[in-house]
């Protein structure tokens, strides 16, 4: 994140730690701190276009309130991905969270049963009476789970390797904050009010230690967005993800399809160390779904060794004053990267329009190239290929869609 004064006040074992993570994941980035910009992310090495360069599992993950019936609460499968509408399969007590299946809705338990549970009771008589801002709703959703988390006393691996332990506590020690206006801090004063009324007595904590821990949660945390743009999650992330800086011209991406194996970006696979962007996409096929969410962070473009990783905390679909206005009110910053000059001097800059999902029913994610493994043999254009042998496709990083690779590997926004 930006703050630099958030940043000189993180703890000293701060750098060590976050070094030490990155290592052990085998990511192929280092973080730097800017004078101005706070902590950043740069790659150690040159990258291709689709590498993975991180990989995690958020300290807190909840469905949009809008999504909650049509998103598993623990996978965060869409009920639209399985040919449905909404999930069926309910908690019985909140009618809340839906699960994709038994397996989910037993993994789930932990975390939900208890304190999230009757919060969650007590803001569906809330909502229905009109008392909860909808602008906070999702934020509330999130804070009932942080707080819950507290409560049960829950640690989290921010990948399956990891040693470190991440917690309640990490939100402080760990996540930047920014200093907000009272107009953008609204809906988090509007979350904490509403949170703290509908949480048991035992789980509640002082207002303005809640006020700076969604502060930190939300101007760190990413969204989960499905086909045609739909907000599906809300995650906040602790390990390194919150590390990744802004622009509106992003060179990576967080890709919003969870990886639902046991990958890291160091992984090798078969009979050959394949490259860090083979190895999540194997994942995604093969392995049951029996973990919590993990994601990935790649690479939009070949970069070389030294660059700065940015990614777009806005939408990219959005024109510039609603990117602008969304990064005020979210990270209270105002965006100075090199689309938003250009399109404020009247050009319209098409490259990440290149790199659009093209399905039809979608046409809101960007795409990552991706290496397939050919099992039966066939090329797109019908050719036969060996069995084995490598294709070049894109995936979209929102419906999740395989794709012919087109022109989409040249990285427009270099001169
Ligand atoms: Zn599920
Ligand atoms: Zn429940
Ligand atoms: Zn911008
Ligand atoms: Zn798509």
């Amino acid at each position: 994140m930006r703050d630099a004064a958030a940043a000189r006040d993180a703890p000293a074992s701060f750098a060590s730690a976050v070094d030490g993570y990155l290592r052990g994941q085998g990511a192929p980035v280092r973080m730097v701190f800017a004078e101005g910009r706070g902590y950043g992310l740069v790659t150690t090495r040159a990258l291709v276009a689709g590498d993975c360069v991180l990989v995690e599992t958020p300290l807190a993950c909840t469905t949009t309130y809008a999504a909650r019936a049509r998103v598993c609460a623990r996978c965060l499968l869409a009920a639209s991905q399985a040919g449905s509408g909404e999930w069926a399969l309910a908690c019985k007590r909140c009618h809340h969270v839906r699960f994709c299946s038994a397996h989910c809705a037993c993994a789930a338990r932990a975390a939900h049963d208890g304190v999230e549970c009757a919060a969650l009771c007590a803001l569906a008589r809330a909502e229905a009476a009109g008392e909860v801002p909808t602008e906070a709703l999702d934020l509330v959703v999130s804070t009932i789970r942080i707080l819950a988390d507290r409560a049960n006393g829950h640690v989290s691996r921010p990948y399956p390797a990891a040693t470190d332990e991440l917690s309640y506590w990490s939100y402080a020690h760990r996540l930047q904050s920014v200093r907000r206006t009272k107009r953008t801090g609204e809906h988090i004063r509007q979350a904490v009010v509403a949170s703290l009324r509908l949480l048991p007595p035992s789980a509640r904590v002082p207002p303005a230690e809640l006020f700076d821990v969604l502060n930190r949660h939300q101007c760190n945390a990413y969204g989960v967005t499905g086909a045609r743009g739909e907000e599906r999650a809300l995650c906040s992330f602790a390990g390194a993800f919150h590390l990744l800086n802004h622009s509106c011209a992003p060179n990576c991406v967080f890709d919003c399809v969870p990886l639902r194996g046991s990958v890291a970006p160091s992984t090798s696979h078969g009979d050959r160390a394949l490259s860090v962007a083979d190895a999540p996409l194997a994942a995604s096929r093969d392995d049951e779904r029996n973990g919590p969410p993990l994601f990935g962070i790649f690479a939009l473009y070949a970069l070389p060794a030294g660059a700065e990783l940015l990614h777009s905390y806005a939408k990219s679909t959005d024109g510039p004053a609603a990117r602008r206005q969304y990064l005020l009110d979210h990270y209270a910053f105002e965006c100075a990267c090199i689309r938003c000059e250009v399109e404020a001097a009247g050009d319209v800059d098409l490259s990440l329009d290149a790199l659009r999902c093209a399905a039809p029913e979608c046409g809101t994610g960007l795409t990552i190239p991706v290496l397939t493994v050919s099992a039966i043999g066939d090329g797109d254009d019908g050719t036969a290929l060996a069995a084995g042998a490598r294709t070049r496709r894109v995936r979209c990083v929102h419906c999740g869609r395989d794709g012919a690779a087109g022109a989409t590997l040249i990285d427009p926004m270099r001169p």
